[in-house]
């Protein structure tokens, strides 16, 4: 398998300055975006792409490389292989990569937020020790990044940046899974205020078998509220558990927690009291964005895999990717990748102007931070979704491509299609998430009024009657910038019509609400692919051929994306209209939504048959 699959960089990039409106989560919705505002992931420079294959690098000589002379994966319920997972996080501490988000001065790399996904999307080919690694740099350590006193940066995180600390994050629990804030874990202050005592139950605490500090998510007395706590190993009356039987990334060490009058300094407390459910949530809106990162580099390797069988399995005296149903698979592969791409970079280079742009106005660093990634929660969640879901069925069709071989341990895919499923339950389920990208929404609509969706969706059905007479259309520009728009003022015209009429009950309407959801993801990601085309479009230097055949699979993604939204929203009208409305509703959307006709086996077998030339994943 090829180690770098990074798209080679044009020779001129064309980027200007990102526009306050581009600044806003949630504001593709109401504003477009110049496409030369967008990153895209041709941009990286010389030093990120080195980043890359060092990481990339690793992960063949330490993670791939070692797995196929040993014939199986690594299994931490063995004491051997959890020795190795805990000098693979050693090693990897060696080479800088356990501080990719910590400051330098404490020993990290410093990393700005698009540069660490990059890394996340890198570090894919490490199977479970892509977890491992993930909880170390992502969960474990930036609660104390973002919310540590100097004191305690400077005592833990250049230990974790070295790897000779590992760290874990320990939220859940037997009673607080989604409802992470109803946890029993209790913390008693001393009656001379000293320390705490810790007492309670966490659950599927990843790298909790080897860590030596926690970071423990637990209620001062009878608090509301969470609070969060720097804990050690080393301060006693912490049991662990035995390694929990899984069905997949069981080279991840996943166990339950005991506290038992676990005494933790007063000085370890993490932020203010009570302020341990909004870190919690703000901490998880970078995992979960980091989370699709995997999911990109997941489907690029899946592809990439699948692609070098395909070329040389043969059946029928042919080769297997002369199929067309092998082709379908490769070009579906190769373009939901390349869709998240697109839209997992413009957000993440978003987040990073965010910061600057907070910085500017006097905010600190580590506010900045957090508030940058905090201001594209609704984005986060879109896209943990989206790249759980691809990395979910590109380990899936991988399998599927090489038939029997697929299924059998020693080529490492039914490992991959089994590690790939947890990405849909962690990190706040998919359903979780899909309720969390609409709750967020309405939240800046409604409370903060930092979007204004009622204006917006309150013009559409105008627009969509004018369109009625003859030689007027809904929508205007280019059919891909109409199927864009369409799908945005679907969303606004039926969560609209939805709101007004379900007013309060509107939240016990989650089959609305998902399908809603789903019409939201198609928008920024229809938006986010065709934005990258117009970009490429722009840039010199592209190579033509493969421009060619990206704006291929930007229409394939526009052409299946239609389809999905067209049912989502017919689904979500029959559930909450009747009679004379939803007869209304249904003729506005068929105006709202234009027609996006392509020959898509055409389009797949274009893409199939480039990626089959060029041996992988090459965008
Ligand atoms: C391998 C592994 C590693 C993990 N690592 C960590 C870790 O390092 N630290 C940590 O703190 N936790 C960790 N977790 C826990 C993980 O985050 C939770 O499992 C997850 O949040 C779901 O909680 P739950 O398992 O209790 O499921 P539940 O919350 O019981 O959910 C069960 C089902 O109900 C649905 N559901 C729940 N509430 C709602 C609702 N309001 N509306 C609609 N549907 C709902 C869910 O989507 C799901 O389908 C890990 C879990 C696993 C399996």
């Amino acid at each position: 398998m090829t180690t770098d699959t990074l798209a080679d960089p044009p020779s001129r990039s064309v980027s200007a300055p990102a526009a306050a409106s581009q600044l806003k989560g949630g504001y593709f919705l109401t504003h477009e975006t110049d496409p030369l505002q967008m990153f895209i992931s041709e941009e990286w420079n010389e030093e990120q792409r080195m980043m890359a294959r060092m990481v990339k690098d690793f992960c063949v000589r330490e993670i791939q490389q070692p797995f196929f002379q040993r014939g199986r994966e690594l299994d931490v319920s063995l004491e051997a292989d959890k020795a190795e997972v805990v000098a693979l996080l050693e090693k990897a501490g060696e080479l800088g990569l356990c501080g990719i988000s910590i400051p330098e001065a404490y020993g990290g790399m410093g990393l700005d937020f698009n540069t660490g996904l990059l890394f996340s999307e890198s570090i894919a080919g490490g199977y479970s020790f892509a977890t491992t690694l993930g909880a170390q740099t992502s969960i474990g350590s930036l609660p104390i990044v973002y919310y540590g006193t100097e004191a305690q940066k400077a005592k833990y995180l250049p230990g974790i940046a070295s790897g000779r600390l590992k760290a874990a994050y320990a939220l859940t629990e037997p009673t607080a899974g989604s409802d992470a804030n109803a946890g029993k874990t209790r913390a008693t202050p001393s009656e001379d205020g000293s320390h705490y005592l810790l007492n309670g139950q966490k659950i599927w605490i990843t790298n909790g078998g080897i860590a030596d500090i926690f970071i423990v998510f637990a209620k001062i007395e009878e608090d509301e509220e969470l609070s969060a706590f720097i804990v050690e190993k080393a301060f006693g009356g912490i049991v662990v558990g035995r390694e929990e039987k899984k069905m997949g990334i069981k080279g991840s060490s996943t166990v339950q927690l005991f506290f038992e009058n676990c005494p933790v300094p007063a000085e370890n407390l993490l932020a203010g009291r009570g302020e341990g459910f909004k870190m919690a949530l703000n901490i998880l809106n970078t995992g979960r964005i980091k989370l699709a990162a995997g999911g990109v580099g997941g489907g690029k390797m899946s592809l990439t895999k699948s692609v070098e069988y395909a070329r040389e399995r043969k059946q029928f005296g042919r080769s297997i990717g002369e199929f067309g149903a092998i082709k379908q698979k490769l070009a579906e592969m190769a373009m939901r990748t390349f869709a998240l791409e697109a839209a997992l970079y413009r957000t993440g280079y978003n987040i990073d102007r965010k910061r600057e742009e907070l910085l500017k106005q006097g905010v600190s660093e580590s506010e900045a931070k957090l508030r940058a990634v905090r201001e594209f929660a609704i984005e986060c969640s879109i896209l943990k979704v989206q790249g759980a879901e691809l990395a979910c069925y590109a380990t899936d069709e991988a399998m599927q491509v090489h038939g029997g071989m697929g299924y059998a341990a020693e080529t490492g895919l039914e490992m991959g299609y089994r590690d790939a499923r947890i990405t849909r339950i962690y990190e706040g389920t998919n359903e979780i998430n899909r309720l969390l990208a609409i709750v967020e929404l309405s939240k800046r609509t409604v409370q903060t009024r930092e979007l204004n969706l009622v204006a917006s969706g309150k013009k559409i059905p105008s627009k969509a009657l004018k369109s009625l007479l003859p030689f007027v259309s809904a929508q205007k520009g280019s059919p891909e910038r109409q199927l864009v728009q369409g799908i945005k003022d679907a969303f606004l015209l039926i969560s609209g019509s939805a709101a007004r009429k379900l007013r309060k009950q509107m939240g016990e309407e989650q089959e609305i609400i998902l399908h809603l959801s789903d019409i939201l993801a198609e928008a920024y990601l229809t938006e986010s692919v065709w934005l990258k085309i117009r970009k490429l479009e722009q840039m010199e230097g592209a190579s033509r051929e493969k421009l060619a055949i990206q704006r291929q699979m930007m229409q394939l993604y526009l052409y299946e994306a239609r389809a999905r939204v067209e049912k989502a929203a017919t689904d979500a009208v029959n559930s909450f209209a009747t009679g004379g409305e939803k007869r209304s509703l249904r003729l506005l959307l068929s105006r709202i939504l234009p027609r996006y006709e392509y020959n898509p086996r055409s389009l797949r077998r274009n893409i199939a048959d480039y990626v089959l030339e060029q041996g992988g994943y090459c965008f």
